[in-house]
Formats: C-alpha cells, structure tokens, sequence
C-alpha cells in the first residue's frame, strides 16, 4: 500500500480501510486463479462500481458518515437493532443512485447451529429448471416468471437498446438513452431477487431438517459452441452456437446459483442442512430398476425402456436428488466429491 500511495496522490483523498479493502479483493481474485479460475481483470478506476469501509461509519438518523467524504443524507430503509455495531459498509453504484449496505453484529446473540448429518430425517429435493423454476421431490413446482426472457421483456429491451445504438457516439442523448437501458436492467433484477427470496422461503419454510440441490456447474453450462471450420477453405460452419444463446439467455435469467445462495443463508437461518447432489443422469435413471439411457426421457415424461415405469421427469429427477442425499447421510455410499 505505502508504495502505491506514493505512486498515485489521488489515494490520499480515499479512506485507508477502502483501499486496503480492494488489496484483499484482488487478494481473493488471485486465490481464485491460483485455484484453477481466470486471471485478475485489470481495473481501472471507473471499473468499479462498489466500495467497503470497514472503520469509521456512523449513523445518525438520516444521516451517515463515511471516512472521508463526510456527513450526508441517505434513506434508512431500516434500523439497526440495538446492540448491534457496525462492521462493515458497502457503498454500491447501481443505475438510479448509491445504495449502502451495512453489516452488523452483535457478539451477545448465538452462533446459528445446524443439525448433525446423523439427525437429518427429512429432505426435499429440488431440481432447477426453465420451464418450471424449482421441481420438488413432494411434487410441487414453481412457476417461472422469466423475467427477461418474456416475448415482451425482449421486445422492450430491443427497443430501448437500438435507441441507444441510433444516437451519435459520445452524444448526451445516447448517454440519456443508456441510462433507460441500465434502470430496466435494474428493475428487472429487483424483480428477480424479490421472486427468488419468496421461492426460497416457500422451499425452506417446511417441516425438513434438510434440502437436496444439484451441484451445478452454471458457467460450464453456459459456455459457447466449439467453433467448427470447414476443412478446405477454412469457412465457418454452424455450430448451434445461435440456438444456445437462447439457451443460455434463459439460463441467467432463471438466476440458479442466486436462488441457490438464497436457499442456503435461510437453511442456514433456521438450523437446516443443505446438501449438493452431483446430479450426474438425475433425469435419465429410472428410479424402479436403475436403468440409465438417454432415450428414457421425452420433453416433461419419463418412460424407462427397460421396465415401462412412467412418470414426471423433473419430479422425478428431484426425488433422485433427494434419495441421493438420503444415501448420503446415511452413509449407504458416500461418493467421494458428491457433498460440498
Ligand atoms: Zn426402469
């Protein structure tokens, strides 16, 4: 830190916890590509769009006081419980304004404990979806609202996009229009995190002492088409690339991995085990003789070819993810790398 204060004046004027701060984040970033994730993206000032203080906030009323910057207004959505200290604040630019979010702690209050592996009874199992957002193992669905991928939502996007595209580079106008672009982006967010919260709670407001999810590997599944080349002239050929765009529109817009987040910090609230199934042909096995084969599944049914038991796929795929993390905790078969 002291050389890079010495390098560049302008850090005199931020708050020595933001900046030691964002050595811990590249710190993290580092950690991460040394653990076989993608090189530190070099960043420059405007990059970012968040900020952490960890000393020094104070609150009074309808004001508070960030380390450098001073007093200023802001809108408590919330109070902060008495005894409970500050420790942390982020400041965080979103498309209509800053938003701070503190985190605080009272030492007096107990640790959440979760139950041991051993006293776990009941579990749900829940198998992500796009059609359907969650498939649960006592039968239930949840719908998917689709956010963003409505015909509607595209339209909308489309629109307001090409008249970003249509004003001249650099003009106040195209700023104006971005800035359009950027806030139905967040309203749609908003739209989505509020969904996942009420679906969250709705899976782990039960009588469960844990819930089964797949261990999904979102950002391999969304990964692009190998390109194919056409061996003579060195032409593209088609790859599926254009169909899986779709695909994968639909994928981030479902948002599993938030959901998933979600999902563990209330398990987590309430003393109940969350478990991560590899779900390796969850949907392909037949869950009468184990038969495993591709064919067994056509669109929502499930025909095993080898016995003729039918029923719900994604149901059925849940309800493996759930004897599957049965197995698990009682031991049957522990599969080496199956539970995080
Ligand atoms: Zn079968």
């Amino acid at each position: 830190m002291p050389e890079l204060k010495a390098a560049r004046p302008w850090f005199a004027g931020i708050d020595s916890t933001v900046l030691q701060q964002n050595v811990k984040r590249l710190d993290t970033a580092y950690k991460n590509f040394f653990e076989g994730l993608r090189f530190p993206k070099f960043k420059n000032r405007s990059n970012f769009t968040s900020f952490t203080f960890v000393m020094g906030v104070k609150i009074q009323g309808n004001k508070i006081y960030l380390p450098k910057l001073g007093w200023m207004r802001f809108h408590s959505s919330r109070p902060i419980p008495i005894g409970f200290t500050i420790k942390a604040c982020t400041v965080r630019k979103r498309q209509n304004g800053w938003y701070v979010s503190l985190r605080i702690e009272d030492k007096s209050v107990p640790d959440y404990t979760t139950k041991p592996l051993k006293d776990v009874v009941k579990i749900v199992g829940c198998d992500m979806g796009i059609t359907k957002l969650v498939h649960l193992s006592d039968g239930s669905q949840i719908e998917n609202p689709k956010f963003s991928t409505t015909k509607k939502a595209k339209r909308t996007l489309r629109i307001r996009s090409r008249r970003v595209s249509r004003k001249a580079k650099g003009s106040k106008n195209r700023k104006k229009a971005a800035q359009k672009v950027g806030l139905l982006h967040q309203k749609i967010s908003n739209k989505r995190q509020a969904h996942h919260w009420k679906v969250a709670k709705k899976i782990v407001d039960r009588k469960i002492d844990g819930i089964a999810l797949e261990d999904l590997n979102i950002s391999g599944m969304m990964r692009r088409c190998r390109v194919k080349l056409e061996e003579k002239t060195g032409r593209f050929l088609k790859n599926g690339q254009a169909k899986k765009k779709g695909l994968n529109r639909s994928i981030s817009d479902a948002g599993w991995g938030e959901l998933i987040l979600k999902i563990e910090y209330l398990a987590v609230k309430q003393g109940k085990v969350v478990i991560k199934i590899n779900p390796k042909y969850s949907s392909q096995e037949c869950r009468k003789c184990g038969h495993i084969d591709k064919s067994n599944r056509d669109g929502e049914k499930f025909i095993c070819t080898e016995c003729g038991y039918h029923e719900h796929a994604d149901i059925g795929a849940a309800k493996t993810i759930r004897d599957r993390a049965l197995k698990l905790v009682r031991g049957d078969s522990a599969k080496p790398g199956a539970c995080t």
